[in-house]
């Protein structure tokens, strides 16, 4: 995508026992999203870090005006983390990814085009080429039978990095380990 998306993106990222990662992982979002939306949020989600994390958050909020910080009393999950950031998010479209540097914000343009063209959910896809054989192979038996019972076949359900519309959001709900299916049940409300 290459002009300016005119409408907000609110950027939500799960985090427990991340410090090391949260500041380069700003600086990425900042280079990925800058130049392809007119305003965008971060918003970080503390899931009970036993770590500094929620100190590096609260300095990120501080010093970078977009930047805000949910924490939470204890560990409740991935999936509750992304559910609080959602329900704090102003923008029209959601950026969820993962706060280990496994997800590369640099591809939120392609992500972006994707939406342009008309797509509701756009999800990642890690294409694991430095894995050992036993990770990639359950994970594409993963991908196969999610696949089949849902009558979407995506390479990767479990990608961390997913782009969509805020009523993707306000529709689906989700718990426990359903974020890994996000794209599935918002394909079985028609999106
Ligand atoms: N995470 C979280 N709460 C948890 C476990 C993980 O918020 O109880 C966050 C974690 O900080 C990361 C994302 O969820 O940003 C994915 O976690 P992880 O890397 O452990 O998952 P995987 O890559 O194995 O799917
Ligand atoms: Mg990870």
């Amino acid at each position: 995508f290459t002009g300016i998306f005119p409408g907000q993106l609110s950027i939500v990222v799960p985090v427990c026992n991340e410090q090391d990662s949260l500041i380069q992982l700003c600086l990425e979002l900042q280079s990925g999203v800058r130049n392809a939306v007119s305003d965008y949020e971060i918003i970080l989600i503390d899931d009970g870090s036993t770590d500094n994390s929620w100190k590096v958050i609260q300095e990120l909020s501080h010093r970078e005006s977009n930047v805000r910080g949910i924490r939470f009393r204890r560990n409740f999950g991935k999936a509750a983390a992304l559910t609080a950031g959602m329900e704090v998010a102003g923008g029209t479209l959601i950026l969820m990814l993962d706060a280990d540097l496994q997800d590369d914000p640099a591809e939120f343009p392609a992500l972006l085009q994707k939406i342009q063209d008309g797509y509701d959910v756009v999800n990642g896809w890690k294409q694991r080429r430095l894995d050992p054989w036993h990770k990639v192979y359950p994970s594409k038996v993963f991908n196969w039978m999610v696949g089949r019972m849902s009558g979407l076949m995506l390479h990767d359900h479990n990608c961390g990095l997913k782009l969509f519309r805020v009523e993707v959001a306000q529709e689906v709900q989700i718990y426990g380990e359903l974020h890994r299916f996000i794209p599935v049940l918002a394909h079985a409300r028609g999106f």
